[in-house]
């Protein structure tokens, strides 16, 4: 076998396919295309790919093979056509949305959605004269309501820092009734435990930096979604905005990915037994875990470690963060790390005159992320700090 061939990218008139394991040497892992520019063999080899008559690697800002074993796995993964690969979670949001609207359209987004995400329909989309309506996604008759006339539903599902959990079937049904496109942001749940494109999803938007990747040392993200729309993203708003993956994060997702469920089972199990003693605790008086003392709605078939409570009013909560031991106090979440973020900090970053009302998450909200340490260790620093901080 030549293996110093470039890997041979074939395509149909819809998909890449880019990655095939017999053109490394049978690599158990495959390499890191650490390139900018792959070479053409000839003069008819540049002509045809310029003519779209096949599809293989030009620049690494469009096409990359390490970014392409990466990209397939996730559309496998979120049982879509096909998945593209982003610099962040938010280039994967923004890169989206910007690709279905125009000046003059309209949004319906549920609310408590990603605060940087609200940060982008506030100041940016505003400024494009693109309006976003928010609504409580708990209730389909209020989508119903204020979709007519919008050009995409932006779900969110379980919600940051409240943890509201939605009937994705039902409101995405909603979208289509009203030819909405619908968007989800998936990153809390993986595809692990949700699966919005079974939900009737049209567009599943993930942050890889959380539990994709898994290890806290990528920020990236992934957009999976039908051939029509990965194609429109790959091949008109991608290569503009440039906000492309690079081939060692991409390399590190698909380590990542490796553990991924085993990751999600552990984070489940701990988180539950956390969320559980935080519920019987005499100081915490409200536990936002989606699905702690709850039947598991429709799609979402598991819980990752990520959710929030609220102290009665004699916790100190500085002291707590203060206090702890193994959880760290950070920001982001989905590694091996249990991280503490209180609310109190947080909601002052958000700013602006409707801040308490879009963010509207109390004072007294903490949210953990539980990580992989051992989960009577976590509980004993827990109950340590919240002792220490009355
Ligand atoms: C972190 C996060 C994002 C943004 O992802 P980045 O990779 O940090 O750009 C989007 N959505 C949710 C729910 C997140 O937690």
């Amino acid at each position: 076998m030549n293996t110093n061939k470039p890997p041979v990218v074939t395509s149909s008139p819809s998909t890449v396919v880019a990655y095939d394991q017999t053109h490394f040497g049978n690599a158990v892992v495959p390499p890191i295309f650490q390139n900018s520019l792959f070479v053409f063999e000839s003069f008819t080899d540049m002509a045809d790919t310029y003519a779209g008559k096949k599809v293989r690697p030009v620049y690494s800002r469009g096409l990359n093979p390490t970014v392409r074993a990466f990209e397939e796995k996730i559309a496998k993964l979120e049982k879509t056509e096909d998945a593209l690969g982003f610099g962040s979670g938010m280039a994967a949001i923004s890169a989206s949305v910007l690709s279905v609207v125009k000046p003059g359209d309209r949004i319906v987004a549920v609310e408590h959605i990603y605060p940087d995400a609200y940060r982008f329909f506030e100041m940016m989309l505003k400024d494009l004269n693109v309006t976003v309506d928010y609504v409580d996604g708990r209730d389909p008759d209020a989508v119903d309501k204020a979709l007519p006339g919008a050009k995409l539903l932006y779900l969110e599902s379980p919600t940051s820092w409240t943890f509201h959990v939605h009937d994705i079937a039902k409101l995405c049904e909603i979208a289509r009734k009203h030819s909405a496109i619908s968007m989800i942001d998936n990153s809390w749940a993986s595809p692990v435990f949700q699966q919005p494109a079974k939900l009737g999803c049209d567009v599943v938007i993930h942050s890889a930096s959380k539990y994709l990747g898994g290890h806290s040392d990528v920020v990236a993200g992934v957009v999976a979604s039908n051939n029509e729309f990965i194609g429109r993203l790959r091949g008109q708003i991608l290569p503009y905005l440039g906000s492309k993956l690079s081939a060692f994060d991409a390399w590190l997702l698909l380590r990542g990915l490796r553990t991924l469920p085993a990751r999600m089972r552990e984070h489940q199990r701990s988180g539950l037994a956390i969320a559980q003693k935080l519920a019987d605790h005499p100081e915490v008086v409200a536990v936002h875990h989606p699905t702690l003392g709850r039947n598991l709605p429709d799609g979402l078939t598991g819980a990752s470690g990520l959710f929030s409570f609220e102290f009665s009013p004699r916790v100190n909560i500085p002291n707590f963060c203060d206090a702890l031991g193994i959880f760290k106090i950070g920001v982001s979440w989905g590694g091996h790390e249990s991280l503490v973020v209180p609310a109190l900090v947080s909601r002052a970053q958000v700013g602006g005159p409707n801040s308490a009302l879009r963010f509207g998450v109390p004072e007294n909200l903490v949210r953990l992320h539980i990580g992989l340490e051992d989960a009577e260790d976590l509980w004993s620093d827990l109950s340590a700090a919240i002792d220490a901080a009355l």
